[in-house]
C-alpha cells in the first residue's frame, strides 16, 4: 500500500495557530517535505516534533518531486509544509500533489491558516465571490494583461505583493481599474496585525512614499453598478494617455473596459481634448 500524502498548513504568524491535528500528523509521519528545512525545523523544535525533513524549494519543486513520490510509493506517510499558511497556495505544492495524485498515492490536507482567506474574513469586502490572483507578474505589461482579464468582474480582486512593490501596485491598479475600494491587511496573526481601507487612488497615494514593513494582502472591491468614473477622471485618463503618445482609438478601447463609459462617449470627449 502506498502512503499518504499530507498537505499541512502552517502559520502565517502566530504560532498558536498551528493546530493540534498538524502537530499531532507532523509527529507521526516518517518524513516532512518542506520549502525551507531550516525554516521548519525552528518550527517544528518549539512543538517538539523530531521527524526527519527533506526539502521542496520552490524553484526545484519538478526535480525533487520524483523521490517523494517514490517514498510514498514504498508506504512512507509524507507531511507537505511551506515557510508559512498553505502549500499549493503561492507556495510550492502544486506539482507534488498533482504528480501524487498521478501515481495513485492518497492525498489529504490538514488545514489551516492562509493569508488571503484571513484578509478576506476580516477585510470588509464582499466575500460571496472572490478572484484570487496570487503575485501579480513583475513586467508591468503582463501584470496589466492579468488585470485586464478581471476588470470586469463583480467578484472581490486578492492580491499578493511584497511590501516594496506595495505603492506602485497600487497606482497601477487604480490607474487599470479606476476608483474603487480596496483593503490592505498587513501582518497578519501578528503583533502590528493592521488593516488599512480606504479608496485605491488614497491607499496608492498612503504607501507611495511610507516605508511598509511586513508582509501584506491587497483586496480591491469588484466591479459595482455605481464604480462608473466621473466625467473629470475619464479627461484626465484620456488626457494622460494622449499625452504618453497613446492613439486616441486604442485608449478609448482600452478605457471603456474598465470606466462605465462607452468607447463612442470617450472617443467623442478624447476629441475635445486633443482639439
Ligand atoms: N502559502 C501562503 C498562504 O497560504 O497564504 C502564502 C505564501 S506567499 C509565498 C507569501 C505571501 O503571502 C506574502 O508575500 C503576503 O502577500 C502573504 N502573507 C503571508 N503571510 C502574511 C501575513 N501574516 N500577513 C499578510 N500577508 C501575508
Amino acid at each position: 500500500m502506498p502512503g499518504t500524502l499530507f498537505v499541512v498548513a502552517t502559520p502565517i504568524g502566530n504560532l498558536g495557530d498551528l493546530s493540534p491535528r498538524a502537530i499531532e500528523l507532523l509527529k507521526a509521519v516518517a518524513l516532512i517535505a518542506a520549502e525551507d528545512t531550516r525554516h521548519t525545523r525552528t518550527l517544528l523544535d518549539k512543538f517538539g516534533i523530531a521527524t526527519a525533513t527533506t526539502s521542496l524549494p520552490a524553484f526545484a519543486e519538478g526535480e525533487r518531486a520524483s523521490s517523494i513520490i517514490s517514498k510514498l510509493e514504498s508506504g512512507s506517510d509524507v507531511a507537505l509544509v511551506t515557510d508559512a499558511g498553505t502549500p499549493a497556495i503561492s507556495d510550492p505544492g502544486e506539482k507534488l500533489v498533482a504528480e501524487a495524485i498521478t501515481a495513485g498515492v492518497k492525498v489529504v490536507p490538514i488545514p489551516g491558516p492562509a493569508a488571503f482567506v484571513a484578509a478576506l474574513s476580516a477585510g470588509g469586502l464582499p466575500t460571496t465571490r472572490f478572484h484570487f490572483l496570487g503575485f501579480l507578474p513583475r513586467q508591468q505589461s503582463e501584470a496589466k494583461a492579468m488585470i485586464d482579464e478581471v476588470a470586469q468582474l463583480s467578484a472581490t480582486l486578492v492580491l499578493y505583493e511584497s511590501p516594496r512593490r506595495l505603492g506602485e501596485t497600487l497606482k497601477h491598479l487604480h490607474q487599470w481599474l479606476g476608483p474603487r475600494r480596496a483593503v490592505v491587511a498587513r501582518e497578519l496573526t501578528k503583533l502590528h496585525e493592521e488593516f488599512v481601507r480606504d479608496t485605491l487612488d488614497q491607499l496608492a497615494t498612503r504607501y507611495a512614499t511610507a516605508e511598509v514593513l511586513g508582509e501584506v494582502v491587497v483586496l480591491v472591491e469588484g466591479r459595482t453598478g455605481d464604480t462608473r468614473w466621473s466625467e473629470d477622471e475619464v479627461k484626465r485618463a484620456l488626457q494622460k494617455g494622449l499625452e504618453s503618445g497613446e492613439r486616441l482609438k486604442s485608449l478609448t478601447t482600452d478605457l471603456a473596459k474598465r470606466s462605465g463609459w462607452s468607447s463612442g462617449d470617450l472617443y467623442r470627449i478624447g476629441l475635445t481634448l486633443k482639439d
